[in-house]
């Protein structure tokens, strides 16, 4: 089995949530005593957050490429940065070292082309929705991206911010992206992806009516994949 390195604290809450899905598919897959072999690296939240708002992405490029040769040094075989925002720094991390990078928006395209699925709406933080790093890959993969508009965007983005990453569940705030769903299928979206790894605490395929894809799932599934890959299976 490779060794996952993962990026993590962005926000903690969601990285928590990786940790045990890793966990749990390897031992889905293997079964007995699997368990996934992994290394942590954790940012400060607080810095990040910092640094977004204050658009210096330059800086947190730089922060991105020291936490991916930590884990190369640490003995990672691959790499997964376990949040969507901080993928607009991706092709500097991946130039900086010699181990594959799985980018969660290329996971996230596979499993919308599996569904077949041509249209979907975005769901994230402002910098995920608005810029074109994540956008570009779904375009990529032939699929088309819809986004809410300018005021359920800021909507989305403060939730994300002022209640996820805190670890805070609000029934009103849920209500709200179920509104934002839903106007966003009237207008087309034949799925919604769960661009944000936080906002699945919040979104279940229940809630709504279209296929929903949770970034967060996805990721750490197709990472569990990639480091079975090689791996016999014991029957
Ligand atoms: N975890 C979130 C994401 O997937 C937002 C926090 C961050 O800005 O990294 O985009």
């Amino acid at each position: 089995m490779k060794i996952i390195g993962l990026i993590g604290g962005m926000s903690w809450e969601s990285t928590a949530i990786y940790y045990e899905l890793l966990n749990k598919r390897v031992n889905q897959v293997l079964g007995g005593f699997h368990s996934a072999k992994c290394i942590l690296t954790s940012v400060d939240f607080a810095e990040i957050e910092k640094l977004q708002h204050k658009n210096d992405w330059e800086s947190l490029t730089d922060l991105m490429v020291e936490a991916s040769v930590q884990l190369e040094n640490a003995g990672a075989d691959l790499i997964i940065l376990c949040t969507n925002t901080m993928h607009l720094c991706s092709e500097e991390m991946i130039n900086s070292t010699s181990i594959p990078f799985l980018h969660i928006a290329k996971a996230t395209s596979e499993a919308i082309v599996l569904k077949n699925l041509k249209k979907v709406a975005l769901l994230g933080t402002k910098f995920t929705m608005e810029k074109d790093f994540y956008k570009n890959t779904l375009n990529d993969h032939r699929i088309e991206v819809m986004i809410p508009n300018a005021m359920d965007r800021e909507i989305v983005h403060n939730i994300i911010y002022k209640e996820l990453v805190l670890g805070i569940i609000r029934k009103e705030s849920k209500n709200e992206l179920i509104r934002i769903i839903k106007n966003l299928e009237l207008d087309g979206a034949e799925g919604v992806i769960l661009g944000c790894t936080e906002l699945p605490l919040l979104i279940k395929q229940e809630d709504v009516n279209i296929s929903t894809f949770d970034t967060t799932k996805i990721h750490a599934e197709s990472a569990v994949d990639m480091a079975l890959k090689n791996v016999q299976i014991k029957s």
